[in-house]
């Protein structure tokens, strides 16, 4: 009896998944399917024909990223963890968000500390998690002069903080309640699944996340994780 409930439950999680997945896809297929409908009767003006294709090439790019979150979060967390150096992987991330922070005109700020930082997790999914969190930071400051995101990371009684500020648009009280629950989203092309996913990875690994915002002044996350002591980190390279 129990595994047919537990059954029924997963088929009910995928029914309803695959209902939204099918909607959220959808729209931009309707939308492309228009535009191009629109060309075939053409002839048009030159910067309309212009207008529709880059329309459609946004819902494109906007299903393709719905896909990719997708399936990102209907993945079960890995069970491969080994030793992350932190700061290592904010430098990557740097580089690999450097051209996202450039389109927006947000400079990208990474402040490093000088010993190693390390956690146990799996390191696919803490980048992913890194790219969730900065991107959100860079399209919060999109429309802010002087837009500057700060990442950085230390230790504080043996745990690992990282913290990731902005000094964008800002969280009303309603809205940082809502935060990390699935398909919550703000933006005219978001999903709503990359704090969902995020938290899962953080809490997955006894990490927490703690949220100070303000409406026009900007948001700050802090993210506490156990942290592997340096003799430990020795000790399980040597292993
Ligand atoms: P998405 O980015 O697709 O909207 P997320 O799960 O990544 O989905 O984020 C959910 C919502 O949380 C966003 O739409 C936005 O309203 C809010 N949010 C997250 N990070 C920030 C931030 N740094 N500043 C302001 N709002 C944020
Ligand atoms: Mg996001």
């Amino acid at each position: 009896l129990f595994i047919i409930h537990a059954q029924n439950e997963k088929i009910q999680a995928m029914s309803h998944v695959a209902a939204s997945l099918a909607h959220e896809v959808r729209n931009p297929l309707t939308a492309v399917k228009g535009f191009l409908r629109l060309m075939q009767e053409g002839p048009n003006e030159p910067y309309k024909t212009e207008q529709y294709i880059k329309i459609s090439l946004d819902e494109i790019q906007r299903t393709e990223s719905i896909l990719t979150e997708y399936l990102s979060i209907s993945k079960p967390l890995q069970e491969r963890h080994e030793p992350i150096n932190v700061s290592e992987q904010l430098h990557v991330i740097q580089e690999v968000m450097l051209p996202f922070a450039n389109m927006h005109n947000v400079e990208l700020d990474v402040q490093i500390f000088d010993t190693p930082v390390t956690i146990i997790a799996n390191p696919d999914e803490i980048k992913q998690v890194l790219v969730n969190f900065v991107k959100n930071s860079i399209e919060a400051c999109a429309d802010v002069p002087n837009g500057r995101v700060m990442l950085s990371i230390l230790i504080e009684k043996g745990n690992a903080i990282l913290l990731i500020g902005d000094n964008g648009i800002g969280m009303d009280e309603g809205q940082i309640q809502r935060l990390g629950s699935i398909y919550f989203s703000t933006k005219s092309s978001g999903t709503g699944l990359g704090l969902t996913y995020s938290y899962h990875v953080i809490h997955s690994i006894g990490g927490t996340i703690q949220v100070t915002s303000e409406p026009f002044i900007g948001t700050k996350f802090t993210i506490t994780f156990p942290c592997l002591a340096q003799e430990k980190v020795e000790a399980n390279l040597t292993a």
